[in-house]
């Protein structure tokens, strides 16, 4: 029992420090109105940027897809459970951000954090002559997959590019892999991937560039930030995730042909897992379409005005909006029992937002994290806003 005390020890001090987090249940499909433990909810918290998740052409797809493919795989993708789904849509997503890249190829992954350890450890698995060299805000994906790859990883400051060009500078290896999200996802700010990419050419570097939050919401078409900065690369290594703006679920890594071979041969977080439902890669399908065709194009247009109206709406005075063009629009508060207890007010009045503390962010950093979604309407946006400015004012009233 030695175990289960320090464990009951451990959780007890999480609670004190207001860190510990806490699952809700939703009743309803993935939509800016929910039904929360039994309560209509406003959310603002999901990262269904483009309102795709229970859009009726991507449900109705999935449903075909079990018509056509069953409901699961049944192994693992070099064993059987390689579709025609996946293929399809893999020769799909390399047609699709392939602009950038030279000879892609795409290979897609149950999840975003999967494509994340293959990439890394597939690129450079224990390479004395390999090194890395990772932004301070990268993903958690991102950060556990340098861990598993077993190379000398340097972490440079967020943004900082002259910091980064010092240590690639100073850097023998061979071969040098620099890693970054493009929208960080706790701030909503975007890498500075032009100067980035320029600064990896100089020094022979590769550029690993997770598009988490970018693919399907920005660039042309949704074809993501490396479309968005019009970049073009043969050093260039994309992850797309398929759960967030697209809707669905996993995630692709589109690279040269080389790199993705070498992930199908030697990447353990491909090689020794179940393939995703085929059903899911068969409506992931149904999403590219919308994410390329007009309605994509609205929707995104939408999204555009929706985060327009909220930096022009917000009105705060002791809490600090940072400053995003994309749809996650931070609100930091700075302490861990303050922010929860705004996010728990915001939460009685039905709006739903996100209640981002430590680890996950710096200490001190404790913020909202709202985030827009093409599925809100101008309406939810203004109600949201006039919440948060009124709730600021009452919080920080004289008494
Ligand atoms: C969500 C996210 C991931 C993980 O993707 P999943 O498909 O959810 O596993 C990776 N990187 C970033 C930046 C993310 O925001």
């Amino acid at each position: 029992m030695e175990l289960i005390t320090r464990l009951q020890q451990q959780l007890h001090e999480l609670e004190e420090r207001s860190l510990i987090r806490r699952r809700r249940t939703v009743d309803t499909p993935c939509a800016p109105r929910l039904r929360v433990d039994g309560r209509e909810m406003l959310a603002f918290c999901s990262n269904d940027y483009l309102g795709l998740a229970s859009h009726p052409a991507i449900v109705a797809a999935l449903k075909e897809g079990a018509d056509l493919y069953g409901a699961g795989s049944g192994a693992s993708h070099l064993i059987s459970g390689h579709s025609r789904a996946h293929a399809e849509l893999e020769e799909r997503l390399a047609d699709f951000v392939g602009a950038s890249l030279v000879a892609p190829r795409a290979l897609y992954f149950c999840t975003g954090y999967m494509a994340n350890l293959a990439v890394l450890t597939g690129l450079a698995a224990g390479d004395a002559a390999t090194e890395m060299f990772s932004e301070s805000l990268n993903h958690a994906s991102l950060i556990d997959g340098t861990r598993l790859a077993r190379v000398k990883t340097h972490i440079y400051p967020h943004a900082d590019l002259d910091a980064l060009a010092s240590l690639l500078a100073a850097s023998g290896a061979q071969t040098k892999i620099v890693v970054t999200d493009s929208v960080f996802s706790m701030d909503g700010d975007l890498a500075p991937l032009p100067a980035l990419l320029a600064l990896c050419e100089r020094h022979g570097a590769w550029l690993v560039v997770d598009d988490a939050h970018g693919f399907g919401a920005i660039g042309q078409d949704g074809r993501g930030a490396l479309s968005h900065f019009n970049l073009h690369s043969p050093h260039l290594v994309y992850v797309g995730t398929l759960g967030k703006a697209a809707g669905v679920g996993g995630a692709f890594v589109a690279a040269h042909t080389a790199v993705i071979e070498t992930l199908v041969q030697k990447a353990r977080p491909y090689i020794f897992t179940t393939a995703a439902p085929p059903a899911v890669a068969h409506a992931l399908l149904a999403s590219l379409d919308i994410i390329a065709g007009a309605e994509g194009q609205q929707r995104r247009a939408h999204l555009q005005a929706l985060i327009a109206q909220w930096n022009a709406g917000l009105q705060l005075q002791h809490w600090q909006a940072v400053p995003s063009a994309t749809a996650i629009q931070p609100v930091i508060i700075g302490d861990n029992a303050d922010m929860m207890a705004i996010a728990a007010h915001l939460y009685q009045q039905g709006y739903w937002v996100g209640a981002i503390r430590p680890p996950t962010v710096p200490v001190g950093t404790a913020r909202l994290r709202v985030t827009l979604s093409a599925g809100h309407t101008t309406q939810d946006v203004a109600q949201l806003i006039n919440a948060v400015n009124t709730l600021e004012r009452t919080r920080h009233e004289p008494r």
